[in-house]
């Protein structure tokens, strides 16, 4: 592990700023994912801004009827909240299918959307990675591909995004809240915050450098069943080959987004109008232009199960 410099911000617009001070900075949250990477000098940090004392750890109710998540929400605390709970359930069970209680409760709102991919391949620095070096090349095309992406991949990269909760996230139609180091604040529709890889896959959201993430705001609930599935090799602490979250209405309209297929969650608004007419209908909407590997087009056909069991279990 490499030498770093630490200090604890004061204030979120102080934090921004900090990182702009100095070259090769980064925000420290729960740890959970930043720390191995430093072990294992994927990522190396020259400074070490910690962001834990800062007041964003509130979950509170909007004017407009929804929620706003403080960015160090820790996710334990985010699934357990009663209002989660009652209104948002895909958002609680999304949460719940990820990592192990000891992670969730370090984990936090804005690192979990901000964790980097589990693509072997990022992790062996023996290895060329576009992501991890860009420019030296993808390890994956043409090598161990099953877990990785099967749409919106690119020749640089076909990396999958890991977080259960961004899912939950995408199908929510959530919108992140920041401050940049010039004091100035935004929102990102969910929507726009994660990138495809494109040829740079080392850029993964539309955060610019120094730009701190202080909350996820939720906007009023939409009612419906609420179903997150995810499937994996094992029964816990295994990130999703496939997962679907969706909110399904009595008349079987609703909104599905998907995990473990893709740079980031999935969702296709087109394929939403599909659900009444079935899994199949809406499967395909989604994946239209999927690129599987060999190794990985079961993913298609596991994406539609899937989707078939999250909409009996909406009926039934
Ligand atoms: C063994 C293991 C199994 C796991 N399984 C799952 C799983 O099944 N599903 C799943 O979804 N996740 C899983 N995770 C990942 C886990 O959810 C993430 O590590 C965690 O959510 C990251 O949150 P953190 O607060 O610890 O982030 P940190 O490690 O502190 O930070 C992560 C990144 O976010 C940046 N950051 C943090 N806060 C801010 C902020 N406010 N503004 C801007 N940037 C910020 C940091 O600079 C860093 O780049 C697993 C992790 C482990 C170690
Ligand atoms: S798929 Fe992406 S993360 Fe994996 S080796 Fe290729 S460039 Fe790196």
């Amino acid at each position: 592990m490499r030498s770093f410099t630490y200090e604890r911000a004061s204030s979120p617009a102080e934090a921004a700023a900090a990182a702009m001070r100095t070259e090769g900075a980064r925000f420290i949250a729960g740890g959970t994912n930043l720390l191995d990477l430093m072990k294992l000098e994927i990522e190396t940090p020259t400074h070490l801004i910690d962001v834990n004392g800062l007041a964003l750890d509130k979950i509170e109710t909007t004017t407009e009827g929804g929620l706003r998540i403080g960015a160090l929400v820790r996710n334990t605390d985010l699934a357990a909240d009663e209002r989660v709970r009652r209104d948002y359930g895909l958002l609680s069970r999304a949460l719940l299918a990820g990592a192990s209680g000891q992670l969730r409760n370090k984990a936090t709102t804005a690192g979990n959307l901000l964790q980097r991919t589990r693509c072997p391949y990022f992790y062996d620095t023996n290895q060329p990675c576009n992501k991890r070096q860009p420019g030296s090349g993808c390890a994956a095309i043409g090598g161990f591909t099953r877990p990785l992406a099967v749409i919106g991949t690119s020749d640089a990269c076909i990396a999958t995004h890991p977080s259960d909760m961004a899912v939950a996230m995408r199908a929510l139609d959530a919108t992140v809240e920041t401050v940049r180091s010039d004091g100035t604040v935004r929102g990102i529709p969910i929507a726009e915050f994660h990138r495809l890889p494109g040829d740079t896959p080392h850029i993964e959201t539309t955060l610019v450098p120094g730009e701190l993430i202080t909350a996820v705001t939720l906007p009023k609930p939409v009612g419906g069943k609420h179903i997150y599935r995810k499937v994996r090799d094992r029964a816990s602490y295994a990130f999703a080959l496939v997962s679907v979250g969706a909110i399904v209405q009595r008349d079987g309209t609703g909104r599905v987004a998907l995990g473990g297929v893709a740079h980031r969650p999935w969702r296709v608004e087109a394929a939403d109008a599909e659900m009444p007419r079935g899994a199949k209908a809406v499967a395909e909407r989604l994946l239209a232009g999927a690129r599987p590997t060999d190794e990985n087009a079961f993913k298609l056909p596991l994406v539609e199960r899937t989707l078939g069991a999250v909409l009996a279990e909406a009926k039934g």
